[in-house]
């Protein structure tokens, strides 16, 4: 896989995590990008939240725990922000909670930051601290692709807030070529 195998139209980490799976609105078509903690190390190595993912070592059983519970931290993400439920906001408070536990506060170049655990539970700790970091931010330009099925979210901060899809590209032009054959065929 290549550089630009994930999306990164989130605007947020956070919300390029949700990004990760394609065709969410649509059981029939959707794809789960990070399949395995493999793809997940992949993903955490692309955005830049470990710099070198050979150095998280895993047993399987492990690595399938770690995957299992990323993915629940995704979908919390999705479910607090766009369905306000309780459930996922407490899953993300208890992750973050462990993460800051796990973590140290290191001096980087200007600042002093939390270092998520160089062990396999350093991307869950990386991702909590992603959660908790977009969910205590402003939330009022958080959106959702306005396409029937993509269920792309995203972070608009268009001048004028009025965008309507993940990408103009993508399920925007998809769409006005639909919208179009439509009326054509009135
Ligand atoms: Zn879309």
């Amino acid at each position: 896989m290549g550089a630009t195998t994930f999306p990164r139209v989130g605007g947020h980490p956070a919300f390029d995590l949700v990004d990760t799976v394609h065709w969410r609105l649509d059981d029939a078509r959707a794809i789960d990008t990070l399949p395995d903690f493999g793809a997940v190390l992949e993903w955490c190595t692309e955005i830049g939240l470990i710099a070198d993912p050979g150095i998280v070592r895993a047993t399987p059983r492990t690595a399938a725990a770690e995957h299992a519970a990323i993915i629940a931290l995704r979908e919390a993400v999705y479910e607090a922000v766009f369905e306000d439920s309780p459930d996922a906001v407490a899953l993300i408070a208890r992750e973050h909670v462990d993460a800051l536990r796990r973590s140290s506060l290191e001096r980087g170049d200007d600042r002093w930051q939390w270092h998520p655990p160089a062990d396999v539970t350093g991307p869950r700790a990386a991702i909590a601290l992603l959660a908790h970091d977009l969910l205590t931010s402003d939330l009022r330009a958080a959106r959702q692709c306005g396409d029937d099925a993509c269920g792309w979210v995203y972070l608009d901060t268009s001048p004028r807030h009025n965008r309507i899809w993940c990408t103009a590209a993508g399920c925007g032009n998809r769409n006005r070529v639909k919208r179009h054959h439509a009326r054509s065929r009135v």
